[in-house]
């Protein structure tokens, strides 16, 4: 038995930890195991077990949660490759790809054993154990807790006590419950361990007939034998025997209750006939999939559809192929994609064997869905950004829908992309992986052209229906013309009226939440910002709060100056809120809803909202980013774009294609159905291309431009980037810290890597933190990582906390 282990541990250190094994136990590689570590007990990875004694005093394992693996070689490889590429600790990557926060939890628990209970029946035989060192009040104390245990023990079921109502219960000390535990006759068990345990079933075996048996005892051994001498403890008490039966003819060693692993369930409900009638590309594109699956080799495919080119369809074929052929498929989408049409859709189509992971399962849920998967008993899983480490087996396909969108990416340790992981485990499996959109990013689009991903194109709508006419508004025009500040144009009012008039729908964007973004004092100039960030705070009317968006942060609405005392205090711009008040006034007869973070609190409330469109019972919905996404209805045949492009005038080098992204999927939401779609795009910044291309569903022509643009600027996808940000609510630590790095920077050599900085974040302030950042360049993605890994080993030199530097490898927002 090797005597040691090393242990990834979910903490800010970029090392693993060595442990004793006990004597008794034998930790796997993959499995979990219960470790001290500084004053806590926290739950880590096994990623080795050795005999190498370090050179430090190690501690002891407490317990081995897992008997097998929760993570396998291909996961626990991919997790090592996360850690690497992001520069994130073994141990946080690990914690991320687990969604088993609920067992993790978990409190220690004890549980008589099989020789606890013979010592507890010895005692009762003969009175008392024969010449033992142990003080008599020490003796009552063990066999109170034998006691207590015993009676709460039930054969069929593995149940644990917790220490404290132990404890409390007995009033054992700790050293007598050690002294108990080392004779055997207690075990101390994590309850997750004993969670997992309840995946086996207990057979009761019998071992020997002879002795004085009573009339229950007698019928039960009897049941037994004529049986083989093996059953299920179960069965045994579904028969009109006393529990306390069994339990007394195993405490005399007449029957030993034994664990066997549970069979695999069955799935019951069978997937059903779902038949896809495609056209000639989404078929060669299926054909495309398929063969590539078959190859069992690795492959990327871009999929550029334009909006309504029916990508979701081929995407669910596809799967169904995979499933067919007894292999399993991994389906991401983006956090707001998930709504319980899609789920139901999906139940119809693969029935049992989905697997669905969303936002809105508690961690017990998730942890419950983790374990199906892992048993094999749903092999289609669809979920968000983690799901892409759902422990799947002969994984064959991932695809990866809405490959652009921003939700991908986690903003904390580790701060992935599950698009790139995504690419990575497939090529691990030798899997195929399909990321599908109509506005592919950069980097995905660039990789298909220099032919590291296949690129198969679905340049037009199902049915023929065309993309819709798009017609821009010069609000700079509109301002001279009427005189005034306008938030819906003349025209776009126009456009909804006759829309409404013939009993069309129409959506109406407007990427910002809240009544009014910014509260100004006509007196002083003062903004009312929020407490713990650099940002105005927003006027939410119907809640009669000032909101701070970033770090949730609320004030009353002043009524005041708070700087100056002054009354004239107004209220400036527009947010979705009162974008939906306007359209009221201007169209009291329609029935309006509004779709944004502030009227959506769960997936329930996001679906009534696109429900009652889609049945007609309502004329006109106003929103946020979130009506820009995937929804499929179709009655709208306006869409207005009111401010969408307030991003392009945001100090981030990813603006203008958020921009062009955001246009041209809102634009997708008109004319799906069978009337043509208009959309109105009101922009201020008219000749800017990110607005010039998306009118013109022009991706290539954006990308063109986009990509020059990128390589002047050295940015992705010609240099692999990162950013590293230094956060602290003590601004002198951020400026210290940053002048140290600035001035390694400075006096180390990092060739054919470009730093930028240090410079205040253009946030420079947020949740309390003051933040100052470097911006790192390089052609050279292993030059990039060996200096961003020598900056952080300079920075522990250094006592900056590990915490407060923050590397985003690929950062996607560099505010
Ligand atoms: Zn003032
Ligand atoms: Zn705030």
């Amino acid at each position: 038995m090797p005597e040691f282990c090393d242990v990834a541990l979910p903490v800010p250190l970029d090392m693993v930890f060595t442990y004793r094994v006990p004597p008794d136990a034998a930790p796997v590689v993959g499995a979990r195991v219960l470790v001290p570590f500084r004053q806590q007990r926290i739950t880590g990875i096994v990623v080795e077990v050795h005999d190498r004694k370090p050179s430090v005093q190690t501690k002891t394992i407490l317990s081995v949660l897992d008997a097998t693996p929760v993570l396998d070689e291909q996961l626990l490889a991919l997790g090592r490759w996360i850690a690497d590429y992001y520069l994130a600790p073994l141990g946080e990557v690990f914690r991320s790809m687990l969604p088993l926060a609920a067992e993790f939890k978990r409190a220690i628990g004890y549980r008589i054993t099989d020789a606890g209970q013979i010592a507890l029946h010895m005692a009762g035989m003969s009175g008392s154990s024969a010449r033992s060192r142990r003080s008599p009040e020490d003796q009552a104390i063990e066999f109170r807790v034998l006691d207590y245990l015993a009676a709460r023990s039930d054969p069929g079921e593995l149940s644990l006590v917790s220490e404290g109502t132990l404890r409390s219960a007995t009033r054992v000390s700790k050293p007598i419950l050690a002294g108990m535990i080392r004779k055997q006759w207690l075990v101390r068990e994590d309850v997750s361990a004993a969670r997992e345990a309840t995946r086996t079933v207990k057979i009761a075996v019998l071992k020997s007939a002879e002795g004085k048996l009573n009339e229950n005892q007698r019928g039960l051994v009897e049941k037994l034998a004529a049986a083989g001498g093996r059953v299920p403890v179960a069965a045994l008490q579904e028969s009109d025997v006393p529990r306390t039966t069994l339990a007394t003819l195993a405490r005399r060693g007449l029957v030993e209750i034994v664990e066997e692993p549970v069979a695999f369930a069955v799935s019951r409900s069978k997937p059903r006939d779902a038949s896809f009638d495609f056209n000639a590309a989404q078929q060669a594109s299926l054909n495309r999939m398929r063969e590539a699956v078959v190859s069992r080799k690795f492959s990327g495919m871009l999929m550029h559809g334009v909006t309504g080119s029916g990508k979701t369809a081929v995407y669910l074929a596809g799967m169904r192929a995979v499933l067919e052929a007894g292999r399993s498929a991994i389906l991401l989408v983006p956090e707001i994609g998930l709504t319980p049409a899609v789920a139901a859709d999906l139940h119809h189509i693969f029935g049992d064997e989905v697997a669905i992971l969303h936002s809105a399962l508690s961690d017990q849920e998730r942890a419950e869905q983790w374990h199906r998967i892992r048993r094999g008993e749903a092999r289609i899983v669809v979920g968000t950004r983690s799901a892409v480490f759902a422990p799947v087996t002969d994984l064959a396909l991932i695809i990866v829908d809405e490959e652009h969108d921003s939700s991908y990416k986690q903003e904390e340790t580790p701060r992935y992309h599950a698009r790139d992981i995504a690419v990575m485990r497939a090529k691990m499996a030798n899997a195929v992986v399909v990321m599908g959109s109509a506005t592919p990013s950069l980097e995905s689009y660039f990789n298909a052209t220099k032919n590291k991903y296949a690129l198969i194109e679905l340049p037009d709508r199902v049915e023929q229906r065309p993309l819709p006419a798009v017609e821009i508004v010069d609000m700079r025009l509109e301002f001279q013309e009427t005189g005034r500040e306008q938030v819906i144009s003349r025209k776009l009012a126009d456009e909804i009226r006759e829309r409404l008039e013939r009993k069309e729908q129409v959506m109406v964007l407007l990427n910002r939440r809240g009544y009014s973004p910014v509260v100004l004092c006509r007196t002083c100039g003062k903004k009312l910002d929020c407490k713990n960030c650099a940002i105005a705070l927003t006027h939410h009317k119907r809640e009669r709060k000032m909101v701070c968006h970033y770090c949730g942060y609320t004030a009353p609405v002043p009524k005041v100056c708070a700087a100056c005392g002054s009354e004239y205090v107004y209220f400036l711009g527009t947010g979705s809120e009162k974008l939906e008040e306007l359209l009221h006034g201007l169209f009291p007869e329609a029935r309006i809803a509004r779709l944004d973070r502030d009227t959506v609190r769960s997936h329930e409330d996001f679906e009534r909202a696109l429900n009652a469109l889609n049945e007609g019972e309502l004329d006109l919905l106003v929103g946020t980013q979130m009506i820009a996404k995937g929804h499929d209805i179709h009655g709208v045949t306006l869409v207005g774009v009111v401010g969408a492009d307030d991003a392009l005038g945001l100090p981030d080098f990813r603006a203008a294609e958020r921009t062009f992204q955001l246009l041209t999927q809102v634009a997708g939401r008109a004319g799906r159905g069978q009337s043509p779609g208009k959309v109105i795009l009101q922009t201020y910044f008219q000749d800017h291309y990110a607005v010039q291309y998306a009118a013109r569903h022009d991706f290539a022509g954006f990308y063109e431009k986009e990509l020059q643009f990128r390589s002047w600027m050295h940015y992705p996808p010609y240099s692999a980037l990162a950013n590293v940000l230094l956060r602290s609510d003590q601004l002198d630590a951020v400026l210290q810290w940053s002048g140290t790095l600035g001035k390694w920077f400075n006096n180390t050599r990092h060739e054919g890597v470009r730093v930028l900085g240090p410079a205040a974040a253009p946030l420079l302030r947020l949740k309390r933190d003051y933040r100052y950042h470097f911006v790192l360049k390089s052609p050279s993605r292993q030059k990039l990582n060996a200096t961003l890994r020598a900056m952080l080993a300079h920075a522990v030199q250094q006592k900056i906390p590990r915490t407060q530097v923050i590397v985003d490898v690929d950062a996607l927002w560099l505010m």
